[in-house]
């Protein structure tokens, strides 16, 4: 094919959470949209349904794993075993595309959980572009440990750090506060560092002016672009009807809700999710469950199969008072975008906050581990759309805490015009000429002119 009509193609690298895929599927659709070629590369067994277009192709590498000892294995020993079979597996599938199914790969977009990516991209001459699944705030932090300039753990009572607002110990990622809890974690988002600073792109699934002083510190050293929010475009623009969802899923929805929802009043619903990871105590579930009883209020409630024998007995089977529906996973941006839904309990996973915020749904934080205390604090304190409970001193949110959290987002007036905000600039950071958007462009009008 002559160079000029060559179309260029990314080869995708997401870690196989569902929080890292659905952003980089989300990115890779953007991508084909403006007539570049995807391939999504993800280890075999990860995934329980895939419904993305037809310029998108997904096709499988190694991690060394599968889908039954993937759940349970080490971090450390997970990451090792990957960086091996994945940097064989995925220089072959760049020479196979490029011997004919699917043409020759100009990029790879890694997620910057896998390093790795940026040695496999320099190895074969194409250019290598890093993703943050994360945001710039939370990544000046773990840059700060990475570059010597915050000591961890870290006790001291406030930490500043540039870009940031001051941070307690509490509004910390748990992993520099604590990294014994999960040995290997802080390595692994330290080392999500590791070259960037050679990378020719380095994308950050964030929105500019959410956080924009934390984007111009980490620019002074790498390449940082927000591409944000990376969510299916209808939920932005209405009248955009091609693209629904993320497309690619490790669990299967329960369509049961949105009917549910259907007959509750506008505002009127507390949402509440964990996300794909997280693992609550017998006794963090009991006080959800009463604290949920306690406001009179709807709730939707997500307890993952793996997490519903530590619901209190019956719960799940009417004894919510047949106020609440508890499903195993549902849509959640459906969920969000639905108008009976008033308050989202979050544990303030990175891609659940942003979609709140860009769907305009006020929060109450609980959250569970890594930067999702980060997100909290930004949520409560910075861009002020929801509140922060408060857990004992045993560490669990307590039910009076809880219902009071609730009741305060849910009658707060405040918090709902700035989401509304937030919600509007999101959309123009995505829009056509909006920053994300410039940047998006900027990358594929490289990728076109070819030039490294
Ligand atoms: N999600 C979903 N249905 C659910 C719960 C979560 O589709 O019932 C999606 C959610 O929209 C988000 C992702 O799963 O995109 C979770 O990512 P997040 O970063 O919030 O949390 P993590 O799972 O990584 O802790």
């Amino acid at each position: 094919m002559d160079k000029k009509e060559h179309k260029p193609h990314c080869l995708i690298l997401p870690y196989p959470s569902q929080g890292h895929i659905n952003p980089l599927i989300q990115f890779s659709k953007r991508l084909a949209h403006k007539g570049i070629t995807i391939t999504f590369a993800v280890p075999q067994g990860v995934l329980v349904s895939s419904a993305v277009n037809a310029d998108i192709a997904v096709e499988t590498i190694s991690d060394g794993y599968n889908a039954a000892t993937r759940a349970d294995a080490d971090p450390q020993e997970y990451l090792a075993s990957f960086k091996k079979a994945g940097t064989e597996s995925t220089s072959r599938l760049i020479e196979e595309l490029r011997e004919g199914r699917g043409g020759a790969v100009d990029c790879v977009v890694y997620d910057a959980f896998l390093p790795w990516g940026l040695a496999v991209a320099k190895s074969k001459g194409l250019f290598g572009a890093a993703f943050f699944t994360q945001t710039s705030s939370v990544n000046a932090v773990y840059y700060s440990v990475f570059k010597g300039l915050l000591k961890v753990p870290v006790s001291e009572r406030e930490t500043v750090l540039p870009g940031l607002p001051p941070l307690g110990v509490a509004d910390l990622p748990s992993f520099v506060v604590d990294p014994e809890k999960r040995p290997g974690m802080l390595e692994l988002l330290v080392g999500q560092f590791e070259g960037v600073e050679d990378s020719h792109f380095v994308f950050v699934n964030s929105v500019y002016e959410l956080e924009e002083e934390a984007n111009e510190w980490m620019k002074k050293s790498m390449s940082v672009k927000t591409i944000g929010p990376a969510i299916p475009s209808i939920y932005l623009d209405k009248r955009l009807q091609h693209d629904t969802n993320y497309g690619l899923s490790m669990f299967k929805p329960d369509d049961t809700c949105m009917k549910w929802l259907q007959q509750r009043p506008p505002k009127s619903v507390i949402y509440v999710s964990f996300g794909s990871i997280a693992k609550l105590e017998e006794r963090e579930m009991e006080e959800l469950a009463t604290a949920l009883k306690l406001t009179g209020r709807h709730f939707l409630w997500v307890v993952r199969s793996s997490e519903a024998s530590k619901l209190p007995a019956n719960f799940a089977g009417g004894a919510s008072g047949g106020k609440g529906l508890v499903v195993p996973w549902c849509s959640q941006l459906e969920v969000l975008a639905h108008d009976a839904v008033g308050c989202f309990v979050t544990h303030c996973g990175w891609n659940s906050t942003l979609e709140a915020l860009s769907l305009g749904v006020p929060m109450v934080g609980v959250p569970w581990w890594s930067d999702q205390s980060t997100n909290a604090k930004f949520v409560a304190d910075v861009w002020k759309v929801g509140v922060r409970a408060c857990p004992d001193e045993e560490g669990v949110v307590g039910r009076e805490e809880l219902a009071r959290c609730v009741e305060c987002v849910m009658e707060g007036e405040e918090m709902r015009e700035n989401a509304r905000k937030w919600k509007e600039l999101a959309k123009g950071a995505a829009d056509e000429g909006g920053s994300s958007d410039r940047n998006i462009h900027e990358f594929v009008s490289t990728l076109m002119g070819g030039v490294k």
